[in-house]
């Protein structure tokens, strides 16, 4: 039985002070929902202060982006083991807007994916499809190509350790989800593709849903077999929307 895990993504939001609130709010309000798990990815400088006011909650916490190498000249960027420094569970991998803002390719994603799991992190894949790519009929093939980068460099067995996020990226931010029937299809299509090399790596991977996971969809979409919880952006920076598609999970 896979456990539902709600995340949010703050992106590039938040302050010191907003963020102490939004985080008191969340141990306060999470405290009573033991039935699923809970985490937030916030921006690298507030590592610290999540961890300062997360530590021993149960809500654990986790970064964005990080480099695929352990150590070097790579200005600006932040290596894995600075990030398990700050008690990071978690790191998000290859989301789309770093896919196309920063040109990061599915081989470099695939080498993040690798090294976040290597320094012990849970990474959190991000794979979905462009609205052309959707509207051509070829969301399978993408979505298939971006998990098989995973797959055929590292096997089956490197989910094990890994959660994987279907985004279709014409859903993110636009507050029109994915229909919870058409999210189940292409959950499905992922796990069956993973079910192809191991069945029971399939069986325990969870596929997190996100693109506009809202209060308001959250419960239909999390009743779907194959959801297994929710990548949240724009709902994870209020306190009360956060808390209600935990809820729902719980
Ligand atoms: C995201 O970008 O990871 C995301 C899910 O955003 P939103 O919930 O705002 O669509």
């Amino acid at each position: 039985m896979r456990r539902k895990l709600v995340v949010g993504n703050w992106k590039m939001h938040g302050d010191l002070k907003a963020n102490k609130a939004l985080l008191d709010a969340l141990v306060a309000g999470l405290r009573s929902y033991r039935n699923a798990d809970y985490a937030v990815c916030v921006p690298a400088p507030y590592l610290f202060q999540a961890q300062a006011i997360l530590q021993g909650t149960g809500i654990a916490w986790g970064a964005q982006n990080m480099n695929q190498f352990e150590a070097g000249a790579f200005t600006g960027s932040i290596a894995p083991h600075m990030l398990m420094d700050f008690g990071c569970s978690y790191v998000i991998i290859g989301h789309s807007e770093r896919r196309e803002f920063c040109h990061e390719s599915d081989h470099v994603v695939a080498a993040k994916f690798h090294t976040a799991i290597k320094v012990g992190m849970k990474p959190i894949l991000c794979l979905g499809e462009t609205r052309e790519a959707s509207e051509a009929g070829q969301a399978e093939e993408v979505v298939a190509r971006q998990l098989d980068a995973v797959l055929s460099r590292f096997g089956a067995q490197e989910l094990r350790r890994g959660v994987l996020a279907y985004e279709p990226i014409w859903a993110i931010g636009t507050g029109r989800g994915a229909a919870p029937e058409r999210a189940q299809a292409m959950h499905e299509f992922i796990r069956k593709r993973v079910a192809r090399l191991d069945e029971t790596v399939a069986e325990e991977l969870l596929i997190l849903h996100g693109g506009s996971v809202r209060v308001t969809n959250a419960a239909q979409l999390l009743s779907m077999p194959d959801v297994d919880g929710a990548l949240v952006g724009h709902s994870s920076l209020v306190a009360r929307e956060f808390l209600a598609i935990c809820q729902a999970a719980n």
